[in-house]
């Protein structure tokens, strides 16, 4: 029997994860027997010579196999096999007869081949992308470590952090001096029957030190630290956020009293049904996770979730709901004193001159927050370092708070003077249309100091209570806001600036809603033209075909000149409310300007005697009835 007739047959079987070694045995032992295979071996000669070895009597056997001809000479013929390429010969068996030639057939030569090919490297492939994963999401590693391994899920025991190291933020402080009472005895917060604390969201500009008051109340309180960034949340595969909240809330619980920090919520929080791509559902799913793991869980035990976003505007309003984040505590960049005590706090171990003097260098930079003047600090010890010196003079650190202005600069975080006057006014805009216009929310703050990316200042209102419904007057007031800010730039200026961008992305979008949602419009009626509805029969969520819309081209130039008309309206509206009481938004940006921030009760007091336009609100006869 030819040697090669008897292959030792490799188990087919499916390797099992645990072993990959099994894999590569497999592979290995493929790869020797495709190579050894001794009927591979032999001296490769044309179909016509062996044929006339053939018939010349040298041949003792012959192996045919689909593609070839194996023949062994006869002793004393040939030291190697011959191996020819297989004709379609019809003479061929008869002279092998003839010459009393044992034959059989090649049991297919390549078929080891064809199962390295046809299954092995495959199923090798296969293998390899799911050890890939399981690796990623076997329990030990954890769910935590998909994608980029930044989520720690392992709480820290103790930040090590206290109220001590951080400064220049009192009322921030004070604030959560109650929480950190309710972590450290929360069954007697149970006994007295307070209201207790559940989530609470710490809003303020980037490097104000919300991150580390959120260790700090870990720290005071002597709880475990569960952290994670929004973004961490956010994953290709659908379903992964939702999971790593889920396991997140049942870790934390296990070990409660503790804080589950949330770090720039803003990433899962934004507002949902704002995009219909489906890029979007994850995240969606994400919220909705975490919106009823915040409902379910049991906040006697002394669980306290806390999160912290510099973009409190573009969050989903249910997340601001009672017995959510409903405990909202500012985190606002430090007047000259707070300036001060921070750059104490960063000078400890730093060694000074004499002639230091931190409370002019306070003086000197307004709007920083304090990771800008942990910077200062660090970027003239290094100066005063690169110099030689042992002692870091005043001349460095006057020299370092020029270096991160202009790096601030740079990042466009400052405003030119006229950039402050158009932003004031924006501002002043809005803040004056929402206290005058009847049915709107009060002001909370007004604040010319950028944030985010969008927006240059911001004015964030409070709603009086919770709301479901909206009427026609109330949302035509909401726009009515939202132009504002344009409004006067152009009233005061004469021109537009870009400032209003994000301001006419969402009115427009409320405008749109009315037109099509909620049959607000005159010309329409109560009729739906939401693109939900169109989307019914679209191929994919999310992107309708333009074919599919249920209603005529004439019906969507209806649409489209309503909502345009609509916020044409409330612009004129905003235009002249604001020019009724021209003196005191000029009066109101004024002070801004000089404060940076204004607070409700002093912006009532510059805006006392303002009024409400003396005209009707465009259309008000509503539509439907509520
Ligand atoms: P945020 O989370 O608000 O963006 P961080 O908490 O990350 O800001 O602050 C970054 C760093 O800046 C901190 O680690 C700390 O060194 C410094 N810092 C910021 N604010 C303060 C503060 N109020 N007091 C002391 N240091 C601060
Ligand atoms: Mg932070
Ligand atoms: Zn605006």
């Amino acid at each position: 029997m030819p040697a090669d007739s008897d292959p030792r047959q490799p188990a087919l079987r499916r390797p099992r994860p645990a072993r990959p070694w099994l894999l590569y045995l497999l592979f290995a032992l493929g790869a020797a027997l495709l190579l050894g295979r001794p009927a591979s071996n032999g001296a490769r000669i044309p179909y016509s010579d062996l044929k006339a070895k053939i018939a010349a009597g040298q041949v003792a056997s012959v192996q045919i196999a689909r593609d070839k001809i194996v023949a062994t000479p006869k002793a004393g013929a040939a030291k190697e096999r011959w191996i020819a390429n297989r004709v379609d010969d019809p003479e061929l068996v008869p002279l092998l007869d003839r010459q009393h030639v044992t034959y059989s057939e090649l049991p297919e030569s390549d078929w080891l081949s064809g199962l390295v090919v046809a299954w092995l490297i495959p199923l090798a492939l296969l293998s390899l992308v799911y050890f890939f994963f399981m690796r990623r999401f076997s329990p030990g590693a954890g769910v935590m470590s998909i994608g980029r391994s930044r989520a720690r899920l392992v709480a820290e025991e103790g930040t090590g952090v206290t109220f001590s190291d951080v400064a220049g933020v009192d009322e921030a402080v004070d604030e959560l001096r109650e929480i950190v009472d309710f972590l450290k005895s929360p069954e007697r917060f149970r006994r007295i029957g307070g209201r207790i604390p559940k989530g609470v969201l710490l809003l303020g500009p980037p490097g104000t030190g919300k991150t580390l008051l959120a260790r700090a109340v870990a720290g005071e309180a002597k709880v475990p630290f569960f952290s994670l960034t929004g973004s961490d949340f956010v994953e290709m595969f659908v379903g992964v956020g939702a999971a790593r909240v889920r396991d997140l809330f049942a870790q934390a619980q296990a070990k409660a009293p503790c804080i589950i920090f949330i770090d720039e919520l803003d990433a899962i929080g934004k507002a949902r049904g704002a995009s219909t791509f489906a890029g979007h559902d994850e995240r969606e799913q994400t919220l909705n996770q975490l919106l009823s793991e915040m409902d379910g869980f049991d906040a006697r035990k002394g669980l306290i979730i806390m999160a912290a976003t510099n973009r409190p505007e573009i969050l989903d309003s249910a997340l601001l709901r009672p017995g959510r984040f409903d405990r909202q505590v500012l985190v606002d960049r430090p007047d000259v004193r707070g300036r001060e005590e921070i750059l104490r706090l960063h000078a400890r171990g730093v060694k000074f001159a004499e002639d230091i003097d931190l409370r002019r260098v306070a003086a000197l930079t307004p709007g920083f927050a304090g990771a800008e003047l942990a910077n200062v600090i660090n970027e003239a010890a290094l100066l005063a370092a690169r110099r030689r010196k042992d002692l870091v003079e005043m001349a460095d650190l006057n020299e370092a708070v020029e270096r991160v202005v202009a790096g601030l600069e740079k990042k466009n975080r400052r405003m030119n003077e006229r950039e402050k006057e158009i932003v004031a006014h924006h501002e002043a805009g809005h803040a004056l249309l929402a206290e005058v216009l009847p049915t709107t929310d009060r002001v909370h703050k007004v604040s010319m100091i950028p944030r985010g990316l969008g927006a240059l200042g911001f004015t964030m209102q409070v709603p009086l209570e919770d709301r479901y419904l909206m009427s026609r007057t109330e949302l035509i007031d909401k726009i009515t806001v939202l132009m504002g800010g344009r409004a006067a730039e152009l009233l005061v200026f004469g021109d537009f600036s870009t400032g209003a961008r994000d301001d006419l992305e969402r009115a427009t979008d409320l405008a749109r809603r009315m037109v099509t949602e909620f049959g607000m419009s005159e010309a329409l009626g109560a009729r739906s033209l939401s693109s939900e509805g169109a989307r019914t029969g679209a191929l994919l969520p999310g992107f309708p075909l333009p074919t599919e819309r249920p209603w005529s081209e004439r019906t969507q130039q209806t649409v489209d000149s309503e909502i345009s008309s609509l916020l044409a309206r409330c612009f004129d509206r905003a235009r002249a409310a604001l020019e009724e009481n021209r003196d005191h938004l000029v009066a109101l940006a004024a002070r801004l300007r000089e404060k940076e921030v204004l607070e409700g009760p002093e912006l009532r007091e510059v805006l006392q005697g303002a009024h409400a336009p003396g005209e009707e609100a465009p259309r008000a006869e509503p539509q439907v009835r509520h």
